[in-house]
């Protein structure tokens, strides 16, 4: 069988975590799979790399900040490499280029276009293990960028599909998907499966348990996903096609959203459409989006995009722009949504019960999203979680 292990931050934080993935990884060679393995940098290590820019220069470039952030998971494929080694297990760490990556030109957030994979095809038939470096590729300028943070998924899963792996195993430090954080909400319940559909809207919704690019690269190209803990030999959740039928498969929240809100603007037709144009030229997406009809636009974007969007919109719209991202944006997510008309009233019995203040609401077949004080975030999760999913 050919396999994709991939070792997040906390499961090669320190030498221990290290030797201990080490040896699930031999586990796997010596049963006779071929093994690649995408490392994320050990630890905070990512977190800190980028402190330690911002000291210099808080305005840096992203393309130096790529050139920097990259230096962590090369690192941590590197040590992998030599730590199998030491095991009288053949393995080879490969950083973007070797790995043929080829991405999309924007720094931090770049998407991959392309997988060049005849060197790891080549390393394999030689019998290594090849360790690849997460979270990184290369673009038209022969640049390093990177794919957005916990972007080592992506690679992951685009491995894994380039390669037509039998498998691609994402171990971290939890036991699988739940039905909320299990770090927020101590009784989540574990899924044994979830659809990609549901998967995708979880993590839009801000479970940062995969990245969301990975599970859209898993849904496109069918790639048989397990998200597992390292540090156990518990079943983990499987990511498929077909999931599980639940009215509410979980609720997650993310405090990355910002709220921009403009006021006294012109009250004429394609007033909106200015607005929104402006934002998709530049590649910002937008999320929810209140519109009064008496010159009132309120939306979200991504907390990095806000600047952003606010300097695109400035000069070109008329009226007063007022930005909020003190905010957590929590979602209850399920395929049975639409057919169950109850959930929205419970929902709000659940967060006016816990004196929770909404400043804004959205609906859609498979979602519902509130906008709240950031504070107020994980007292809605778990008074949600309460409601729908403990019995
Ligand atoms: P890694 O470093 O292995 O990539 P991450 O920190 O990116 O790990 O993702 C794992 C974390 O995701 C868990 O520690 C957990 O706190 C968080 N998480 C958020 N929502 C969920 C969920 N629904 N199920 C499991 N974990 C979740
Ligand atoms: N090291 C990167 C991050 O912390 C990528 C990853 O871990 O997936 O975001
Ligand atoms: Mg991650």
């Amino acid at each position: 069988m050919l396999i994709v292990q991939k070792y997040g931050g906390s499961s090669v934080a320190d030498k221990a975590a290290v030797q201990n993935a080490a040896s699930r990884i031999a586990e796997s060679f010596r049963e006779g799979n071929k093994v690649v393995v995408v490392i994320s940098a050990q630890g905070n290590t990512t977190d800190e790399l980028l402190k330690y820019a911002s000291d210099m220069n808080p305005e840096a470039s992203e393309r130096e900040l790529d050139m920097i952030l990259s230096t962590g998971e090369q690192l941590s494929a590197a040590l992998m490499a030599i730590t199998l080694n030491a095991m009288n297990i053949p393995a080879i760490s490969l950083n973007a280029w070797q790995l043929g990556i080829v991405t999309t030109e924007n720094y931090g957030n770049a998407k991959i276009e392309a997988v060049c994979s005849e060197r790891i095809k080549e390393e394999l038939e030689k019998g290594n293990v090849v360790i690849a470096a997460g979270f990184q590729g290369i673009n038209k300028n022969g640049d390093i960028t990177t794919l957005g943070r916990g972007g080592s998924d992506t690679t992951a899963v685009a491995l894994a599909a380039a390669l037509e792996a039998d498998k691609c195993e994402i171990y971290t430090d939890v036991d699988g998907v739940f039905t909320a954080d299990p770090r927020v909400v101590k009784d989540a319940v574990k899924l044994k499966s979830i659809s990609y559909e549901e998967m995708l809207d979880y993590t839009t919704m801000g479970a940062k348990v995969l990245h969301n690019r990975s599970v859209e690269l898993a849904k496109r190209y069918n790639v048989p996903l397990t998200v597992r803990s390292s540090f156990s030999k518990n079943e983990g959740t499987s990511v498929c096609a077909e999931g599980g039928h639940r009215v509410v498969s979980g609720i997650a929240s993310d405090k990355n959203t910002a709220l921009i809100s403009i006021t006294e603007m012109d009250n004429i037709p394609g007033a909106a459409n200015g607005v929104f144009s402006l934002l998709a030229k530049k590649g910002i997406s937008v999320d929810i989006i209140l519109c009064s009809g008496t010159g009132e636009i309120s939306f979200t974007v991504a907390k990095r995009d806000m600047k952003a969007a606010v300097e695109t919109i400035k000069g070109s719209v008329k009226g007063k722009i007022e930005t909020n991202d003190r905010l957590s944006k929590v979602s209850v997510i399920g395929a049975g949504l639409e057919t169950n008309p109850g959930v929205v009233s419970s929902l709000l019995e659940a967060i006016y019960e816990e004196n929770i203040n909404i400043e804004m609401i959205t609906t859609s077949e498979i979602k519902i999203s509130l906008l709240i004080d950031k504070n107020d975030g994980e007292r809605a999760v778990r008074a949600i979680h309460n409601k729908f999913i403990k019995r």
